[in-house]
């Protein structure tokens, strides 16, 4: 017996439709069906694939399929095609010209193998093969037989041309009806054989398809008698040429796909080898076989992923060293013992992580995760005392510039009395100071600088920078978190961030930091009072608000994201604010602000600064204040339109109040009436743990909530889905096996992994 197992698989196909030929093509030579083993053969040659929907046929059909297989068995084994290379442009491909590659490039498509990664958006379901008399109204069908008649004529009203035709088969007839296609009558005049695919309607004599998908070649059912793939599409592409183009690119490319998974692996996770994952991907034999194809591609994405995640932290690693800090022991005890609290304990382990790292060969690259007002800016100045204690300089990084205020008058608290100079660079700062103090900063004379962007953008040159802190560091994309790195100092970076990441979402988005957790908020927080409003008490939150104002309160009153826009929604914001100051708080006009996305980075710092100072009492926003502001003074957070935020997000916005002394409310105004939105709203009254609540959302809104679409977006995956744990993991546990048994993937079975995993790596936000 042959060794070759697409011989033996030929051998069988061969004595089953012989079988069935003597058996007059009643599909009884295999229990089951030919179709059924055709899919638990789980393999796809060509002369598997023509016989899928066997089982489907009538034996006509099948006598013509079966006799078609045969004579393509009997010659040779069909010459799989191998040695072609899948790289090639797509106009490789027949009847694929230069017009049409411009087309396809619109869609990211340049290559024959990006064709073949082409995921379709749907499939139309026209796997159920009946006789025309079998033709049910209300049904979606493909029907096969022949074009009796066929013409083309002048709509009742109007100036459209139908075309009708009737089908028929040996069961009966049945009458098709097009729209201004009149070349059908060409194509289609006299053909026999050709299925016809689409829902059944009644017509007034008879049953109607209206504008069915036809197919010539029955035996190579590509737009009917199947699962029919249906395509993102660009301008001057159509379906049916973009289906023809595919199925020829699975025929003669499919086999020549690199394969990225090991059999062992693929065994181990129950999944299909790429050429089969790429037939069922686009002509599945079955939703099963389509459904297996669909994970096999989502493991292999979030498998280069993980290793693409690992490789960069392996390289940053190895090539460049950091420099290590001597940590001394009594200028510890110092930061502590001047501390106007105690740590919590969440905030000593994470010290005492980030001291650990600093003392390494290799720069830390480290996550510091933890509510609004857990104290995380606390952590990172006990790190850059630590830093400056042993002779190096320090940055700081926030999203605006009020908070790089409000961090300079922190760690000056914190780190003056200690001897240690804190200077602050903004776009507000007087240039001859700015000049002054980088002059300074580059003599060493200044041990930590706070700024904004700008502090990595200009040329900023440090005499010893050896620890970078983003604050905030969702608001700045991956690639800036490089770019601090990649100043040339390679400090070590401490990167924080009041967004809780589920564990799932770290994994896959931060899968290259290490990550700290502040847990707890420090004793003695009082929680915020959350209570539910509905839309006819809004004068009652009015009333309770006009009431903290005249105790010398403030409040929020944020806007809800009402569009992705955000020039909507300044729009939104800036009637609301007129209304408001025209109505409810009219006497106090003057003393209620405006903020939002709109406005210019300079005049955001002003109103910050306004509403930080007390000259401002009522703030009108939009959720741009959602970005660490520290205002004690402020008690109330009201919050219109709530079943519009993710719940963490609402989260992180009513933690900008509860800061001071005195007790503090957050009132959640909703709009809909629908008893599940409110219900998850009222969770926020007893949950107070924004990881609890980044993972509800999770379950029920998505990552794009999670995580801003931004950074999703970025990950750029086509069939993995970011909140898909199990597969997560399991491809972090493979990569990390294969990283430890091949470091540098350099092994022959490792090739196309080692090319997937290079092609994103270049990709750029990976720079
Ligand atoms: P965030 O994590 O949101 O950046 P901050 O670092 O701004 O929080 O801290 C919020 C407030 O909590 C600050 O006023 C800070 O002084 C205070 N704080 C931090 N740690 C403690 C602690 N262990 N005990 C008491 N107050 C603390
Ligand atoms: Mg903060």
């Amino acid at each position: 017996m042959s060794a070759d197992p697409e011989a033996a698989l030929a051998r069988e196909a061969r004595r089953l439709l012989e079988a069935e030929a003597s058996a007059g093509f009643d599909d009884s030579s295999t229990p089951g069906g030919i179709s059924r083993w055709v899919a638990s053969e789980g393999r796809n040659t060509r002369a598997l694939t023509r016989l899928s929907q066997y089982s489907r046929l009538r034996p006509r059909t099948r006598e013509d399929l079966a006799r078609a297989v045969l004579a393509d068995l009997g010659t040779a084994a069909p010459a799989p095609s191998r040695g072609r290379d899948a790289d090639a442009s797509v106009t490789a491909l027949p009847g694929v010209g230069a017009a049409a590659e411009k087309r396809l490039a619109a869609l990211g498509i340049q290559t024959v193998s990006d064709l073949l990664h082409h995921r379709p958006r749907r499939y139309i379901d026209h796997s159920s093969v009946v006789a025309i008399a079998e033709a049910e109204p209300g049904r979606e069908v493909t029907v096969i037989g022949e074009v009796v008649e066929i013409r083309a004529r002048p709509a009742r009203s109007g100036r459209v041309r139908v075309v009708e035709a009737a089908i028929a088969d040996e069961t009966g007839q049945i009458l098709a009806v097009w729209f201004n296609q009149v070349y059908l009558v060409k194509t289609l005049r006299g053909r026999r054989n050709v299925a016809f695919a689409g829902r059944v309607e009644s017509a007034a004599y008879d049953r109607q398809l209206t504008s069915p998908e036809y197919e010539l070649d029955v035996h190579r059912m590509v737009h009917a008698g199947r699962l029919v793939p249906v395509y993102p599409l660009t301008r001057g592409l159509s379906q049916r040429q973009l289906r023809r183009w595919m199925s020829l690119a699975v025929d003669d490319y499919a086999a020549s796909v690199p394969e990225t998974l090991g059999a062992q692996q693929r065994r181990t996770h129950g999944l299909p080898d790429v050429a089969t994952a790429i037939r069922n991907l686009h002509f599945p034999v079955d939703s099963a076989a389509r459904d297996a194809a669909a994970r096999r591609f989502a493991f292999a994405e979030l498998l280069v992923y993980q290793l693409a995640i690992l490789r960069r932290r392996q390289t940053w690693r190895e090539s460049q060293p950091g420099r290590p800090v001597q940590i001394h022991r009594d200028a510890l005890a110092a930061f502590g013992g001047q501390l106007p609290f105690k740590l919590t304990d969440g905030q000593r382990v994470a010290v005492a992580e980030v001291l650990t790292d600093l003392r390494r060969e290799r720069p830390m690259s480290r996550l510091l995760q933890g509510d609004v007002g857990s104290g995380k800016t606390v952590v990172a100045a006990g790190a850059l005392h630590a830093i400056v204690g042993d002779g190096w300089q320090g940055a700081i990084m926030a999203p605006t510039e009020v908070l790089a205020e409000q961090h300079t008058a922190t760690l000056r608290e914190l780190l003056a009395p200690l001897g240690v100079r804190v200077e602050l660079v903004t776009g507000s700062v007087p240039a001859a100071d700015k000049r002054r103090i980088w002059r300074d900063v580059e003599r060493g004379g200044v041990n930590v600088v706070v700024g904004t962007q700008a502090i990595i953008q200009r040329s900023a040159r440090f005499d010893r920078l050896n620890l970078a802190v983003v604050d905030e560091q969702h608001r700045f994309g991956v690639q800036q978190r490089g770019e601090i790195r990649a100043k040339g100092y390679n400090p070590h970076l401490l990167a924080m961030s009041a967004t809780p990441i589920p564990r799932t979402l770290a994994l896959t988005v931060y899968g290259d930091l290490d990550i700290s957790v502040l847990r707890e908020l420090p004793q003695g927080r009082r929680p915020v009072e959350t209570s539910f409003v509905p839309n006819h008490r809004r004068g009652d939150a009015y009333t309770f608000i006009r009431r903290e104002v005249a105790a010398g309160r403030q409040a929020f009153i944020v806007f809800p994201i009402i569009d992705e826009s955000e020039s909507l929604n300044a729009r939104a914001a800036t009637e609301e604010h007129k209304r408001l100051t025209r109505g409810a708080f009219a006497d106090l006009a003057e003393e209620v602000g405006l903020l939002h996305g709109r406005l210019s980075g300079a005049a955001k710092d002003r109103v910050m600064r306004a509403f930080r100072d007390g000259q401002i009492k009522i703030l009108v926003s939009t959720s741009v204040i959602e970005v660490g502001i520290d205002v004690p003074n402020a008690t109330v957070m009201l919050i219109e339109g709530a079943e519009r935020f993710g719940l963490a997000q609402l989260h992180q916005l009513r933690g900008r109040v509860g800061r001071g002394d005195h007790p503090s409310h957050c009132l959640l105004m909703s709009e809909t009436t629908d008893p599940r939105e409110n219900a998850r709203l009222r969770t926020l009254q007893t949950v107070r743990d924004g990881f609890t609540l980044a993972e509800r959302d999770l379950e029920l809104r998505g990552p794009g909530d999670v995580l801003g679409t931004r950074q999703s977006g970025a990950l750029g995956f086509r069939f993995a889905s970011v909140t898909d744990l199990p597969t997560i993991q399991s491809a972090r546990i493979d990569a990390e096996q294969l990283m430890s048994a091949d470091p540098g993937l350099n092994r022959p079975e490792h090739a196309g992994l080692a090319a997937a995993v290079e092609r994103l790596l270049q990709r750029n936000e990976w720079n």
